[in-house]
């Protein structure tokens, strides 16, 4: 071999070395850090006595029986046996993060195993917060610099949607029935309007108009307490820093997918992102249903 091309062959073999541990940082960080460790040193934490009576002004004065065969009742029954997944503070912050996609929940109570203490909630965000504190020094991977196209990160097909023009009951319905945590909201057009989610649902009762269901999304939607800055939207050829950078600065679960026309193509939530980057590389799809 001549000293040329033994030197290319050198470099060649030095840059893939450096994408494989690249590829790594995430994974490693996650491994190496508890979940003691990213409890915030301050925080506050509603603890409920489960025989507590529900206190809500028409809820208390309804009959469960008697409640109308589709209404919020119905979403909570679905899943009346279910166990809590919970996890322990010296479990790594991988664990945590496994067990969060596994399950398909948004929040792992951290349980001290010797008192039975809930000491902490921990959650997507709070993990990427930990990490965007904690992990500055980390070496940037490559990958960071792809188009989400490219990395296929996020969920392009069977898209739950919800028409502008459909019931909340319809709404609901699809919540339980495709176990999602948010539909964009879209027109005849298939173009996103908005975004509605389970915590929107959560939000009716307080709102005290679950027992009307009948009203359209778009009623649902403009009666929506809580103020919301339009929807959060990227598109397939942005890169995976862009990305996160968005879905990080404006503190959201989600980002909806479009084309230039604004027609829904995928969603990408901090669940597809925490499995690109910490469970990928580790060969583990925790997702696939
Ligand atoms: P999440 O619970 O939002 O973190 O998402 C869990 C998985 O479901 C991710 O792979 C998402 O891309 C996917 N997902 C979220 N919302 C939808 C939806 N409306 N339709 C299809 N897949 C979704």
């Amino acid at each position: 071999m001549d000293p040329l091309s033994q030197v290319s062959e050198e470099k060649r073999e030095t840059q893939k070395q450096s994408t494989e541990v690249d590829a790594t940082v995430y994974l490693n960080f996650m491994k190496s850090h508890r979940c003691y460790d990213a409890i915030p040193t301050s925080c506050k934490l509603v603890i409920f006595d489960t025989t507590l009576q529900v206190q809500m002004y028409g809820l208390e004065s309804h009959r469960i029986e008697t409640w109308r065969g589709d209404s919020l009742r119905n979403v909570y029954l679905q899943y009346p046996n279910q166990l809590l997944v919970s996890i322990s503070p010296e479990a790594s912050l991988f664990d945590a993060i496994y067990s969060l996609l596994r399950h398909k929940i948004h929040r792992l109570p951290v349980i001290d195993p010797e008192s039975g203490n809930v000491l902490h909630i921990l959650t997507h965000k709070r993990i990427l917060k930990f990490l965007h504190l904690f992990g500055k020094k980390l070496p940037r991977p490559a990958f960071l610099q792809r188009q989400i196209q490219q990395l296929g990160i996020g969920t392009f097909r069977n898209i739950a949607t919800i028409q502008q023009t459909a019931t909340l009951y319809d709404a609901l319905s699809v919540f339980v029935e495709r176990r999602v945590s948010a539909l964009p909201v879209v027109d005849e057009q298939g173009r996103v309007v908005a975004l509605y989610s389970r915590f929107d649902v959560i939000n009716l009762a307080a709102q005290k108009i679950y027992n009307n269901l009948d009203m359209t999304m778009q009623e649902a939607i403009r009666r929506r307490s809580c103020y919301v800055e339009g929807v959060i939207k990227c598109h397939p050829d942005e890169t995976l820093e862009t990305v996160i950078e968005r879905i990080v600065t404006a503190e959201v679960h989600r980002l909806v997918l479009v084309d230039k026309a604004d027609v829904v193509k995928g969603i990408i939530s901090l669940s597809d992102l925490l499995q690109a980057m910490v469970l990928t590389p580790a060969g583990i799809d925790a997702l696939v249903s």
